[in-house]
């Protein structure tokens, strides 16, 4: 690509010591994948990367894609393109608020043109008509589906394994759409490695949306996906996640947040308690990264004085 400066990339890993980890005879690592960028960070990176190259190919320098108000995609998609020189449009669910958030502020500072759509608009958006619509307002674009969940996302996703240079008994990832889990378990290069998922919504079709995605030859590769702590739902937090966000940063200087990370974090080391894992398991967590998104929990935010 032409000149997205300074990713840190193969991001580093971090191996993470206390008592428990100790007491049950279980390794816990986290791959930094939120150290990639400042803010072209994570999960997104991985799935941006192709989406940009691919664009690079064929010549386009309009990007369009669709997010939330807090929507990590879309606010790496801005940053990256205003790196690139390319211009970026972001489709938002829901009514345009009277003031931006830091989000959107971030994104529209970065030239990144945003329409506000209706959540029952955005349901449409992948509908031919809807699109044709948005081709006559914005002229030519290449399209980049919500997330950044798409095959050239994937392919990014699957690059983080070839960063890895130990073997891990079980690789967990946080789960929204499943892309990167999905990515993952059809690009396992270790028949022993297991891959578990944390869900961070209630969604009870994850599993079967996966099944569906997978192509035959993942089909050795065992993966599980658990459902136990979303904490409510989407974007759903509580004083006792926060107050554990806190503690892990003072803990071990590492960030994390209540949307993704947060949740899968916490999921680990209560499955530990529960003796999930079997003695001498190395787990390897990876940190999806998403720290923006600290800016819409503003309690949580103030007290870890970032
Ligand atoms: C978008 C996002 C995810 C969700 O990834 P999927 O591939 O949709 O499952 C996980 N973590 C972070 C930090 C994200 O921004």
């Amino acid at each position: 690509m032409k000149s997205l400066t300074s990713l840190n990339l193969p991001s580093p890993i971090t191996q993470i010591h206390n008592q428990l980890l100790d007491s049950k005879n279980i390794k816990l690592f986290i791959k930094r994948d939120e150290l990639i960028h400042p803010v072209i960070q994570g999960n997104k990176w991985r799935k941006l990367k192709h989406n940009l190259l691919d664009a690079e190919k064929k010549q386009q320098d309009t990007l369009l894609s669709f997010g939330g108000a807090y929507s990590n995609h879309l606010h790496a998609l801005a940053a990256a393109g205003n790196q690139l020189n390319l211009k970026t449009i972001g489709i938002i669910r829901g009514e345009a608020p009277k003031h931006l958030n830091p989000c959107l502020q971030d994104m529209q500072h970065w030239g990144m043109q945003l329409k506000f759509i209706s959540r029952l608009e955005y349901k449409q958006k992948t509908s031919i008509e809807f699109l044709n619509n948005l081709k006559q307002a914005f002229g030519d674009f290449y399209l980049i589906p919500e997330g950044g969940n798409n095959s050239a996302g994937m392919k990014g996703c699957a690059e983080l394994l070839d960063e890895l240079d130990d073997k891990y008994d079980v690789i967990c990832c946080e789960v929204g759409s499943g892309t990167m889990l999905s990515s993952l378990i059809q690009n396992n290069k270790i028949a022993e490695t297991k891959y578990l998922g944390f869900a961070v919504m209630k969604n009870p079709q994850l599993d079967n949306e996966i099944k569906e995605s997978l192509i035959e030859k993942s089909d050795s590769t065992t993966w599980e996906i658990n459902h136990h702590y979303h904490f409510g739902g989407f974007a759903k937090t509580s004083p006792e996640l926060d107050e554990f966000i806190i503690n892990f940063k003072l803990k071990h200087n590492i960030q994390l947040e209540p949307v993704y990370s947060g949740k899968m974090l916490w999921g680990i080391l209560d499955l530990l308690k529960l003796d999930y894992f079997k003695p001498g398991t190395r787990i390897l967590a990876i940190h999806g990264g998403g720290l923006q998104g600290l800016r819409g929990f503003p309690q949580l935010y103030q007290s870890l004085k970032i």
